[in-house]
């Protein structure tokens, strides 16, 4: 099998950022690729891709994520392959840098799936996975974000305060899937969520089957936009239940975000590596950074 690697960085990211999403995702999709190109697993090039991603305090992901509308960072994160359907994830989870390194720790000890919260922290404290200050997560850039979504927001009572528009694009959500030499495939998605959700809110990017989704006999898939669209329609298996109707990652991807818009309600994107290694992505946002490493490129190719 031809090793591949894709990446994005969100389905909400700033345009004017542009110059810095290149920098950073071309950095990330190196760190994963070295692993790939070496011969390693695909689920050692995610978890690399990710953390770079994480570290990135530009990106709605560990350090730099979207705000609770209470100021505090709560993060979500899943990984999952595909030759098991081995998955592990966190959710609402305060003070973890690399979200993405606990959901791969739990996806190993197997007992569960989804931790949030305290029990995921605890989890993280016996299984020696690094904690930091909870504070040192928030940037001066998310509490201007929130400040900014907070002075909008709709007062209480009105019609979409209770749709939960309240909540806005934390921009930046990152991901990545990747095909190894053995054929394995895997998935991940990192997030701080929607600037202004809830304390306690836990989105897609938390959910297998919504936010990431990976079978060796189909492909790998992750995710980042309106989480809530995204669980009504669990968008990760749906994008790849389509595949195998089309054959056609690209066009699988766009059916899926018609399906979200139809009957979710909601906007976003998705990254898509098929089992073949044919990649394909789509985004019904304006703007959605993506990137991808193949053997015989000598540099990640950027799509932006
Ligand atoms: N899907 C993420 C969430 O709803 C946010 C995003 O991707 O921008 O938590």
């Amino acid at each position: 099998m031809v090793p591949t690697l894709i990446a994005h960085a969100g389905a909400a990211a700033d345009p004017d950022n542009r110059d810095a999403y290149r920098v950073s995702l071309r950095a990330a999709l190196a760190a994963g690729w070295v692993r790939l190109r070496g011969g390693g697993s695909s689920l050692d090039a995610v978890q690399a891709t990710i953390e770079a991603l994480e570290d990135d305090p530009l990106l709605n992901a560990g350090r730099g994520s979207a705000l609770t509308e209470v100021g505090t960072v709560e993060c979500d994160a899943s990984i999952m392959e595909g030759e098991h359907l081995a998955a592990g994830a966190v959710g609402a989870v305060s003070g973890v840098p690399n979200p993405i390194r606990l959901a791969r720790r739990v996806m190993e000890d197997g007992r569960q799936v989804l931790l949030v919260g305290d029990g995921a922290i605890a989890f993280a404290r016996q299984h020696g996975v690094p904690l930091c200050e909870p504070g040192e997560l928030v940037t001066a850039r998310q509490r201007a974000r929130l400040a900014e979504r907070l002075a909008g927001e709709p007062g209480p009572g009105s019609a979409r305060r209770h749709a939960g528009a309240a909540a806005g694009p934390g921009g930046g959500t990152v991901g990545a899937v990747a095909i190894d030499g053995r054929g394995l495939v895997t998935a991940g998605t990192s997030t701080g969520g929607a600037v202004g959700k809830r304390s306690g809110r836990v989105g897609d990017s938390a959910l297998v089957g919504c936010g990431t989704y990976a079978d060796n006999r189909l492909g790998g898939v992750s995710t980042t936009g309106h989480g809530e669209a995204f669980i009504r329609t669990v968008l990760a298996k749906t994008a790849l239940d389509i595949l195998l109707d089309l054959d056609d990652p690209e066009l699988a991807c766009q059916v899926a975000l018609d399906v979200v818009r139809e009957d979710g309600r909601g906007d976003g994107g998705l990254v898509l590596l098929d089992w073949r290694g044919r990649l394909g992505w789509a985004h019904s946002t304006p703007f959605m950074p993506v990137g991808w490493c193949l053997p015989g490129a000598p540099e990640p190719i950027l799509a932006f």
